[in-house]
């Protein structure tokens, strides 16, 4: 049986002495700024550690208050967060600040339940944000928190149905006292020491509570459902240059994947799009490639030269040169450099 009680009082000690250096963590009992706290737990939804930290110093130094990046335009907000990928955090993260710096004077609710209520922030960002910027006991549970939970109870049903089996077991550790150290505890554990393979139990706080270590199954946990293979979606893009040397550009609907993003004209992998103009286009060699969540997607690139009707087209032109300064998504970024390199 794991020892519930013994796991926090064995955890936090240790993540006193070993504790990652992040940007974004306060220094040992120090204030959290909860600005920052939300930030990075926006940020780190959909990347990693490393890919996070330079974008959140450049957001923090630029937009240094809730305040600051509720008053940027969103464009500003969509131009510095290219490249981070899910381009509808981004909105949701500018239209979570105005909501802050408007209807709550600037401070974030310091209740699970309030923070809830802001755009974009879900069950596992509130939890976060409770428990290390406000040291409320809330269960901070993400991928990292259920493999350890899994593993010290050693839970042999498959993810994803045992979510909620793991999140009440998790629930069972989370102390009254420094709550906020010890999510970020178990993500430390997780992320260092009790990682995906080949987990280091021999440097482990808690391997004496562990079930999954007593039983020599801690590689194989969590166990996962066979899933489905992602689809391909294949599209066209349409690289066409104005007599002035400069590229058309759309903004995408609103809704829907990279919604109100600016791309290279493109169609096939989403309903509804359809070449800029009637020109002669020509297949550029090679193929882009990029996956998103659900699926990959490869996309043939057509160049074509715009004539004298070039005006008539809808979107906006944008010399060659200037393209970096454009919010655009990973994917189009591909697309740009791909037909660089062949037109
Ligand atoms: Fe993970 Fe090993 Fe620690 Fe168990 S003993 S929690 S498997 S690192």
């Amino acid at each position: 049986m794991t020892d519930t009680l013994q796991i926090a009082a064995r955890l936090l000690p240790w993540y006193d002495r070993q504790r990652r250096d992040l940007p974004w963590r306060s220094a040992p009992g120090a204030y959290a700024d909860p600005y920052r706290v939300w930030l990075s737990e926006i940020m780190l939804q959909q990347t990693t550690v490393p890919a996070a930290a330079p974008y959140f110093r450049a957001f923090t130094e630029r937009w240094p208050t809730v305040e600051h990046l509720a008053a940027a335009s969103l464009d500003e907000v969509l131009v510095a967060w290219a490249g981070l990928g899910y381009y509808a955090r981004a909105r949701n993260l500018h239209k979570c600040a105005q909501a802050v710096a408007e209807q709550h004077g600037g401070r974030f609710p310091d209740t699970e339940a309030g923070l809830l209520e802001l755009p974009g922030v879900g069950a596992y960002t509130a939890a976060a944000i409770a428990a290390i910027a406000f040291g409320r006991p809330a269960t901070v549970v993400d991928g990292n928190v259920e493999r350890v939970v899994a593993r010290l109870f050693a839970v042999e049903e498959p993810l994803p149905g045992v979510k909620p089996k793991l999140r009440a077991l998790a629930a069972t550790l989370t102390p009254r006292q420094r709550a906020g150290d010890y999510a970020q505890a178990m993500m430390d554990l997780g992320a260092t020491v009790c990682t995906p393979r080949k987990p280091k139990c021999m440097l482990c706080p808690v391997a004496e509570s562990c079930a999954a270590r007593a039983a020599g199954i801690q590689e194989e946990l969590p166990r996962k459902s066979a899933k489905a293979d992602k689809p391909t979606r294949r599209g066209t893009a349409y690289w066409l240059l104005n007599p002035e040397g400069s590229v058309l550009l759309r903004r995408r609907v609103e809704e829907g994947l990279l919604g109100g993003m600016a791309e290279v004209p493109s169609s096939g992998w989403e309903p509804g799009r359809s070449p800029p103009l009637d020109v002669a286009w020509r297949e550029l060699p090679g193929m882009v490639r990029h996956t998103f969540s659900h699926f990959h997607l490869e996309l043939q690139v057509l160049a074509g030269r715009a004539g004298a009707d070039w005006t008539k087209a809808e979107g906006i032109w944008v010399p060659v040169d200037r393209l970096g300064d454009q919010a655009l998504p990973s994917v189009m970024r591909k697309v740009v450099r791909h037909a660089l390199a062949h037109v």
